[in-house]
């Protein structure tokens, strides 16, 4: 079994190399990965590869996304302290962790699967993160209890952009979601909302996530 600190000295070298080669922009999502270790959001077995920069499993057959197009979505989001944030898709927790250090209050996220909250709760519980709420139920139409929202930030596939999470954006608002086909290949798109309301949407490239399942997403 590794030790610890031979894991943090690995994840540090991925960052540094993230940081190098322009992924990772900012020196606050720079700090904000070095704070939380993937490592700690995934089971001990994968703790050995949780610094290579691929995606990996997390519990119900789900993953926990690579470290580049993590961070290449925080970036997107630019996020500043105070913003409130909605994540669809929780996963194992990390990405809400990164937004919570990154937006210095609360966070909202939304995961499906049962067992996947209490694993991101589990995490969250372990890496020291108290502002991170997360909620059981389908996030495909957003989270109407705490809207509007400065950001949203899906990290599942959606087939089209759901309109629910366009309306519960905030005037300025920004929606960062993966559109495309069922497994494995969609665009991400930027959908940005004025200050006057218009609705404006810039595809950003090829990424590939798990499906994003529910009312606005895929059916089971
Ligand atoms: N953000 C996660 C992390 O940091 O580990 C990775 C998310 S994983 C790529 C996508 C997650 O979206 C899965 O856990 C999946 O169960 C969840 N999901 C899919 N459809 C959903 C929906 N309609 N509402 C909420 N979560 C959903």
């Amino acid at each position: 079994m590794v030790s610890e600190d031979e894991l943090l000295r690995r994840w540090e070298k991925t960052v540094e190399r993230l940081f190098r080669e322009g992924v990772i922009k900012s020196e606050a999502v720079r700090r904000a990965f070095l704070k939380y270790p993937r490592y700690l959001f995934v089971q001990k077995r994968y703790w050995g590869y949780a610094h290579v920069d691929e995606p990996l499993p997390i519990p119900a057959g789900q993953t926990i996304s690579a470290p580049h197009m993590v961070a290449i979505m925080l970036e997107l989001a630019e996020l500043k302290p105070g913003m409130k944030v909605l994540e669809v898709g929780t996963g194992s927790g990390w990405n809400a962790a990164l937004i919570a250090e990154l937006v210095k209050t609360d966070v909202y996220t939304v995961e499906r699967i049962p067992e996947l909250v209490e694993f991101a709760r589990q995490n969250l519980r372990r890496a020291g993160v108290g502002n991170v709420h997360v909620f059981l139920g389908d996030g495909s139409g957003g989270f109407p209890p705490k809207a509007p929202y400065d950001r949203i930030i899906v990290t599942a596939g959606a087939p089209e952009i759901p309109e629910p999470l366009v309306e519960q954006l905030k005037p300025g608002g920004r929606l960062i979601i993966p559109v495309g086909s069922y497994h494995l290949w969609q665009d991400l798109y930027i959908v940005d909302k004025t200050e006057d309301g218009e609705i404006k949407k810039r595809r950003w490239g090829g990424v590939a996530f798990v499906p994003l399942v529910g009312e606005y997403g895929w059916r089971e």
